[in-house]
């Protein structure tokens, strides 16, 4: 898919009453990008979407829940939801952003959503990623899983990150990416966007 117009369009922090502009259905396919917090969200978003600083570094945004909010080629919208998972504070982040989708997904029953969970390649899934797929996977949600930043992975190492995901995340898609080469851009960019 060929990415050929992205606009700004919000960023929300409070899902209750910030949202409902987004209650009105718009016909938009609309992707969901969760992961925990460094595993190279904001990275992704960037490189498939080509451009620079259109998400923001968690490192750099500080602490603030907010779920960004992109559309792209008038047809789809990207939401970028919070990275969960710091040390401190990880449990109440992830109930954060399980009430967050689930709240979304709640409200948009009718819409063709996906949810893109990015997984760092050389670490594998964490229990934080399995408890919020296993969340997600139960309540029916449209899932793939990005294994991102293979380019620090070796073949065996990204061999046995497959073996998790196959396991762990039975009968779900994944692809590989790296933000630092871009490798899998156009495989990826597919994905994401096919419905
Ligand atoms: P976020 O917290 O999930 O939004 O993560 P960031 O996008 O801020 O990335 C966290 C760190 O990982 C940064 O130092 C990135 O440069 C680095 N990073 C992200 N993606 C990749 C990748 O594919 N390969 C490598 N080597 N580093 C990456």
């Amino acid at each position: 898919m060929e990415i050929k117009e992205i606009k700004f369009l919000q960023s929300v922090s409070d899902i209750q009453t910030e949202y409902s502009p987004l209650k009105n259905i718009n016909n938009k396919f609309k992707m969901l990008f969760v992961g925990r917090s460094n595993v190279g969200k904001s990275s992704l978003i960037n490189s498939l979407l080509g451009k620079k600083d259109l998400a923001f570094s968690s490192s750099k945004a500080g602490k603030t829940k907010k779920i960004n909010i992109f559309s792209v080629n008038s047809t789809f919208e990207c939401l970028d939801f919070p990275g969960y998972g710091y040390a401190r504070g990880s449990k109440e982040d992830r109930l954060i952003l399980r009430d967050m989708i689930l709240d979304y997904l709640a409200k948009n029953i009718n819409e063709k959503i996906k949810i893109v969970m990015v997984v760092d390649a050389l670490v594998g899934p964490t229990p934080l990623d399995q408890e919020i797929f296993d969340y997600l996977n139960g309540k029916g949600a449209n899932i793939l899983i990005i294994l991102n930043k293979v380019d620090k992975t070796t073949q065996k190492i990204l061999e046995i990150t497959k073996n998790k995901i196959e396991i762990g995340f039975p009968q779900t898609s994944y692809i590989y990416y790296s933000c630092k080469t871009n490798k899998y851009k156009d495989f990826a960019l597919n994905e994401i966007f096919k419905f």
